[in-house]
């Protein structure tokens, strides 16, 4: 019998896990190839440092060919432009594979289009991708040199808060250690409805704790709100009230990549796959999304709208999740592995500059028995050690590994 196929879209968090277990689940014995975007991983969560070169992206970035090749899988560095769920066949510039299995891990873009005034030609920065982070640090050498006001802000719609805090409190560590900290005003502006939802409904103290770090670190925050668009040097808020800047930057909402869109029914309105709790998209048992490119719903509305944040951590999960599955179908067993997004224990790190608060909980998503959020330098620490941990361990392969 010929050896089964599996097709990866996307290297980073999600595919890289997803290729690298189901080989590992089935000790080598299938043709898993991964088709990526990019043909470097990026460590996102250190994109909060780069502005400042704390980084420099060839300290959060490896090339994926050679940790892949190592473990025999098959890489091509390209775009994917096409899912065809009906012949089995994914369309790149490189050509058209076949696939028995397929993993969608693609990720996210920034949606800029919700607030005029967002996006690379825009009026703020922001730093949710290598170009976006890099173009943020030209802009903050330039305020440097003619210092002013400072918004740092999350958009209506916004799901990835903990960056802004992080680079909130990582530009209120920059001010001190610059000797402007007393003339600038740092304002933080957000969709969340209160400080420390982080798209996750909050956790016990959270609020306060949070309102202690801005308190301490002079920081006006301006909550529950959309934003209307952004001008030269001028946040205008939904409510027509407006916050002068000399430098702002806003993470924006993310939606999914267009090759979903191209899968037609398996896609939502935000190009994310509608999934089960084994990662199967709806309909097609050998289809698979984990990480952002999979939708997850939340069980709130709040008066701004709010995303919910895809981690690390349950992105891993999703493709453990994925792999296990797909071994056990190639062996011709049921698919029984399964996890809900909203079950999974959320295990992140906020870091501010020096300090930061250890973020744990049971569950990503309420209603939760367990939150507990630990303030202090350790955190920080933390951050900096788990960085390289997960860079050494997605370099050569080791997913197994926590
Ligand atoms: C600024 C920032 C800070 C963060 N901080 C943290 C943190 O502290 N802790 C934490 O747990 N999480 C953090 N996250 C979230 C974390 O980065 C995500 O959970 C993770 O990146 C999700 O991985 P993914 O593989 O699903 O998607 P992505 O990381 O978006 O990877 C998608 C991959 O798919 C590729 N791709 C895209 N389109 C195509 C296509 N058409 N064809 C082929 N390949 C394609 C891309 O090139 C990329 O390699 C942060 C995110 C950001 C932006």
């Amino acid at each position: 019998m010929s050896r089964k196929k599996v097709l990866v879209l996307g290297g980073n968090f999600g595919g890289l896990t997803a290729a690298l277990a189901v080989s590992h689940e089935l000790h080598g014995d299938v043709d898993i190839r991964v088709i990526s975007a990019s043909d470097r991983f990026l460590f996102n969560p250190s994109l909060i440092w780069l502005p400042f070169g704390k980084r420099r992206p060839a300290d959060i970035t490896f090339p994926l060919a050679p940790t892949f090749e190592n473990h025999g899988i098959e890489f091509t560095h390209a775009e994917a432009t096409g899912i065809d769920l009906a012949a089995q066949k994914v369309t790149a510039a490189t050509g058209t594979y076949d696939y028995d299995y397929l993993v969608i891990a693609t990720g996210y873009r920034n949606n800029f289009g919700v607030v005029p005034g967002l996006g690379p030609d825009g009026n703020a920065y922001t730093i949710t991708t290598l170009d976006d982070a890099i173009h943020a640090g030209e802009g903050w050498r330039r305020f440097l040199d003619n210092p002013g006001d400072i918004v740092v802000g999350a958009s209506q719609g916004a799901g990835c808060f903990g960056a802004a805090y992080e680079y909130l409190f990582n530009v209120s560590y920059r001010l001190r250690k610059a000797g402007l900290k007393k003339q600038v005003k740092l304002t933080y502006v957000s969709a969340e409805p209160f400080l420390g939802h982080f798209g996750i409904g909050g956790l016990p103290h959270g609020e306060s704790l949070l309102s202690m770090f801005l308190k301490k670190e002079h920081i006006t925050a301006v909550l529950n709100t959309g934003m209307d668009r952004v001008e030269e040097n001028r946040l205008v808020l939904a409510d027509g009230r407006s916050i002068g800047f000399s430098y702002a930057m806003i993470v924006p909402p993310f939606i999914g990549q267009e090759v979903v869109r191209s899968a037609g029914e398996i896609a939502d309105d935000k190009g994310y796959v509608k999934v089960r709790d084994t990662y199967q998209a709806h309909g097609y048992d050998n289809v698979y999304a984990v990480g952002i490119a999979a939708a997850v719903s939340v069980p709130w509305q709040t008066a701004t709208p709010v995303g919910v944040p895809k981690t690390g951590f349950p992105t891993e999960r999703m493709a453990h999740v994925a792999a296990r599955n797909i071994a056990a179908q190639i062996r011709g067993e049921t698919p029984r592995a399964h996890e809900e997004f909203g079950d999974m224990p959320a295990v992140c790190v906020m870091d501010a500059g020096n300090n930061g608060v250890i973020i744990l909980a049971d569950k990503m998503l309420p209603p939760r028995k367990h939150g507990l959020l630990i303030p202090g330098p350790q955190a920080h620490a933390m951050k900096l050690g788990f960085e390289k941990y997960f860079l050494w361990k997605a370099r050569h392969g080791y997913v197994q590994l926590p």
